[in-house]
């Protein structure tokens, strides 16, 4: 049975999300919020889920079949 690995993606647009989150931050108010929401929205965009068995990407840690190779998929 294949497993799902859990990566972090750090050339993706999340990075770029958590960047402008950061600096947006400094202007209080709104740009607090907006930069809490960002950064939140740019975290979940950098964590990614691949299948041990082919390498590809899947959408969830919660999914039971690989899409790409039908393999069965177990938490690690
Ligand atoms: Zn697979």
């Amino acid at each position: 049975m294949a497993q799902i690995t859990e990566n972090y993606e750090l050339l993706g647009i999340g990075s770029l999300l958590i960047l402008i989150g950061i600096l947006s931050l400094s202007a209080l108010p709104i740009g607090t919020l907006i930069g809490i929401f960002l950064i939140i929205w740019g975290v979940n965009l950098v964590k990614i889920y691949r299948c041990t068995s082919c390498g590809n990407r899947v959408e969830s840690k919660n999914i039971l079949v690989c899409p790409s190779c039908r393999e069965k998929l177990g938490v690690s």
